[in-house]
């Protein structure tokens, strides 16, 4: 139930964000998730669908920035995109590497409508 947790705090700070802009509707949201985190775009779809009913974004798009799992060779200082299982520098083969992203998991910004009116 971690995603559900996740999805719920990301919900909550996206409803404050609305009301404090005083919106009668969020329209989009979009979040930043990095590959690492294990996240999958369909799941936080899936909870935030479930989450959001009877609030104001109930309605609202997300969007989805996936951001790889990139290190950093500590042997030659090259970044490379790494997969789940192979940390090894593709450069010169080792393996002291730093992660320097794919982490991520935020709200980068939300669009809200402030009259509820899609139209405009
Ligand atoms: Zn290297």
């Amino acid at each position: 139930m971690h995603e559900l947790s996740i999805t719920q705090s990301m919900l909550d700070l996206v409803l404050k964000e609305a009301e404090k802009a005083g919106a009668k509707e969020v329209g989009k949201i979009n979040l930043v998730i990095g590959e690492m985190t294990g996240f999958v775009d369909e799941s936080v779809q899936f909870y935030f669908d479930f989450l959001s009913k009877g609030t104001i974004a109930e309605r609202a798009q997300l969007s989805f920035r996936m951001i790889p799992a990139t290190a950093r060779c500590r042997g030659c200082d090259k970044a490379f995109e790494c997969n789940e299982f192979d940390w090894t520098c593709p450069y010169c083969q080792g393996n002291s590497v730093e992660i320097i992203a794919g982490r991520e998991l935020f709200v980068e910004s939300i669009e809200v409508e402030e009259h509820g009116n899609k139209g405009a």
